[in-house]
């Protein structure tokens, strides 16, 4: 082996990626080749539901030997301690995703949470001589191989939680955008009196919709991102949740990689000096709610 231990760390992660199940893109950006970092793309719905079949792919029905934390910080003050006691021994059941959160059932009452903040993912190495860089927790399976929580901010969280119900209304979650019903949906829409952006982008109001896909939503329901939802008819209302579904599952069905989204979207174009893929009128850029907001002045009234 090469002395040099640069050339010895690259040479394990390419024997460590060849031989693993690769993480999806969010993550794939900072452990591949140039170790690079997606900017500050928050993962949304799409994102964390490829992160949960990616889970249940890759460490459903496998049993966690021993779990290292490499940096308690992601852990949000929960005691390491609690965290190895709670999964270690103890085998993964299920993933399970409300809005932006992901749980990992155990066979016991516990399930393992995990929150990605603006970078975070999981990585599956079928290899114990690697770590990806930014590993903070690692959970090591008895088949030799195991799951590392990657984050470069730390922004995200992992810790243990009794009862998922009841974290979802501590937290004040609203529905999850993808199994809310058209008719809640549309009476909480109806109700609101802030601006439609940042309606969508309540959790409180329906989780898992973030800056990038209530931008899309917008764009694509034709409505002024500032506009209010409450002065809409209930027929523009049902659009916007039709729309939004059919934005999160075609998301989600393209692995959440915004590449192969239709040229249609306006995601492509959130750049200065871009066209509307509709009307070719220039796209707006503004802040609302203090995020970078992109729209059609001419499409969306
Ligand atoms: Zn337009």
């Amino acid at each position: 082996m090469c002395s040099c231990p640069i050339i010895r760390n690259v040479s394990r992660r390419n024997k460590a990626l060849k031989t693993s199940i690769l993480p999806p893109l969010l993550f794939w950006n900072k452990i591949g080749a140039n170790e690079e970092v997606r900017g500050s793309w928050m993962p949304e719905l799409p994102d964390v539901e490829i992160q949960r079949r990616y889970l249940e792919r890759t460490s459903k029905g496998q049993r966690i030997e021993d779990v290292l934390v490499r940096d308690d910080y992601i852990l949000r003050g929960f005691p390491e301690g609690g965290l190895k006691t709670a999964i270690k021994g103890r085998c993964i059941l299920a993933g399970i995703r409300h809005g932006k959160y992901l749980f990992a059932k155990l066979d016991s009452d516990d399930y393992l949470l995990f929150h990605f903040g603006m970078d975070g993912g999981l990585a599956y190495l079928k290899t114990a001589d690697y770590e990806p860089t930014y590993s903070r927790v690692v959970i090591c399976f008895e088949n030799g191989c195991s799951l590392s929580y990657v984050s470069l901010r730390k922004l995200g969280q992992m810790g243990i939680v009794h009862n998922v119900d009841q974290f979802i209304r501590n937290k004040g979650l609203g529905p999850d955008a993808l199994s809310v019903g058209c008719l809640t949906l549309t009476k909480a829409l109806a109700k609101s009196n802030a601006a439609a952006k940042a309606v969508l982008m309540n959790q409180r109001t329906v989780a898992g919709i973030g800056n990038i896909y209530a931008d899309e939503i917008l764009f694509q329901s034709h409505i002024n991102p500032r506009s209010q939802f409450g002065t809409l008819s209930e027929h523009k209302l049902a659009t916007v949740f039709w729309t939004m579904r059919d934005i999160l599952e075609t998301a989600i069905r393209l692995e959440a990689d915004s590449r192969r989204f239709p040229d249609s979207w306006i995601i492509h174009h959130r750049h200065p000096g871009a066209r509307c893929p509709r009307c070719r009128a220039c796209i707006v850029r503004t802040k609302i709610s203090g995020r970078t907001t992109y729209y059609c002045s001419e499409c969306q009234k």
